[in-house]
């Protein structure tokens, strides 16, 4: 192992920032993140961790999980991530995106904060404990597409990874341990009646008037979730659903044929994203019945369950102790109930600012990075080195 031909931070940083891993469900926007995998790959590997690429199946463009072990047997501590990042504004920047720049003590870069900065900042914070034995291993691990379909996170738990026993995510929050966070639901309901003249009703099935029930369902049912499901820990301490947008008919003398609704559904943690499309089936299947129509409700993408690492957990403790903040709940989905299902107390705590992200230029305050070093170093030492990871069970 040679740490000193790694190249210093900014290096690091410039180059993942300069490696556009843009995931973007249109397809003309959409890369791959394989340069940045095989770049911290090479990194990581420099540093003596063995390194297994892998492939995720369900993306386009070839895209890679990167796991990165450094230490033998079982728990120890699993840093994670994401390689890819939303697509960008190039014109409303005031430097290049892909291009690291330096000015008002930060850097700003597309990534830089959300979130290919954390992974330079890991090799920083373990270079010099790796003179160190390690009694738990330390791993990292480097996702795709989580701005998209969180596919690489779903490869994970399709592959049930043995990654470690507690997990954190550097997601921006702030330098704040993050132990909580909504589910995100996204689904259409489709009607489909049938068109004829509008001078007689009979000549067809009105899937607007159909869609009038199921509008009137759907808000009785929030209001049920609201009643029924209340955290004060979250800013919105209710679970949410958003009519987002409507589509049916064409013309106001034709009976409308059919009719499309989308909306959005938050869970809380506790809540079952498949148990509350179930009820939602069961509830429309009534007003099919009642209208002789076909009612149909199809997620738009796969859900992302909510998230909870209990506040009394071991992990999410330290947590706060090396941060000398109170875990709290953010608006924002991650991969952590991902790695939570991988039976691992899991914590989201970055140093960057998620206001900063997803908009023109992102960045970091210089003056983060070596406190939030700091702390990745007492977590690496606490899970890793001394035998705290080996106690807690
Ligand atoms: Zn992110």
């Amino acid at each position: 192992m040679s740490t000193s031909v790694l190249p210093p931070l900014p290096e690091m940083l410039a180059t993942l920032i300069a490696s556009n891993s843009v995931s973007s469900a249109n397809p003309q926007l959409d890369q791959t993140n394989q340069p940045v995998i095989t770049q911290l790959a090479t990194w990581f590997e420099t540093l003596g961790f063995q390194v297994e690429l892998m492939p995720v199946h369900t993306t386009h463009n070839k895209k890679l999980n990167l796991i990165a072990r450094y230490g033998e047997g079982t728990g120890g501590l699993v840093l994670a991530g994401h390689t890819d990042t939303v697509p960008c504004d190039e014109h409303l920047w005031q430097s290049n995106p892909f291009q690291l720049t330096e000015r008002d003590d930060a850097y700003f870069g597309l990534g830089i904060c959300d979130m290919k900065g954390f992974f330079p900042l890991i090799i920083e914070a373990v270079k010099p404990l790796l003179t160190q034995t390690f009694q738990c291993p330390l791993v990292v691990v480097a996702t795709a597409d989580e701005e998209t379909s969180m596919d690489g996170a779903r490869a994970l738990v399709d592959a049930q990874k043995k990654l470690g026993r507690f997990a954190l995510i550097g997601e921006p929050t702030n330098m704040k341990p993050i132990n909580m966070h909504k589910g995100i639901m996204m689904e259409r309901v489709s009607i489909f009646g049938s068109s004829g003249h509008s001078s007689d009703p009979s000549l067809g099935n009105n899937a607007l008037d159909a869609m009038y029930y199921v509008l009137g369902d759907l808000m009785q049912f929030r209001q049920k979730l609201a009643s029924q499901f209340n955290n004060p820990l979250f800013t919105v301490p209710t679970p949410t659903m958003n009519l987002g947008c409507i589509h049916g008919g064409d013309n106001p003398n034709r009976i409308c044929g059919s009719c499309e609704l989308a909306f959005d559904l938050r869970p809380l943690p506790g809540m079952s994203t498949e148990a509350l499309r179930d009820s939602i089936r069961q509830r429309l299947a009534l007003i099919a019945e009642q209208r002789s129509i076909d009612i149909e409700l199809n997620p738009l993408f796969p859900s992302v369950e909510a998230f909870e690492t209990p506040a009394k957990s071991p992990f999410v403790q330290y947590c706060q102790q090396l941060t000398q903040q109170q875990a709290e709940s953010v608006a924002f989905a991650t991969e952590a109930p991902f790695l939570r299902s991988l039976g691992m107390d899991t914590v989201v705590l970055g140093p960057g600012d998620i206001a900063k992200a997803h908009q023109p230029d992102e960045c970091l305050p210089l003056s983060r990075i070596n406190p939030f070093i700091k702390i990745l170093q007492q977590l690496i030492h606490h899970y890793c080195i001394s035998s705290a990871g080996l106690k807690v069970t």
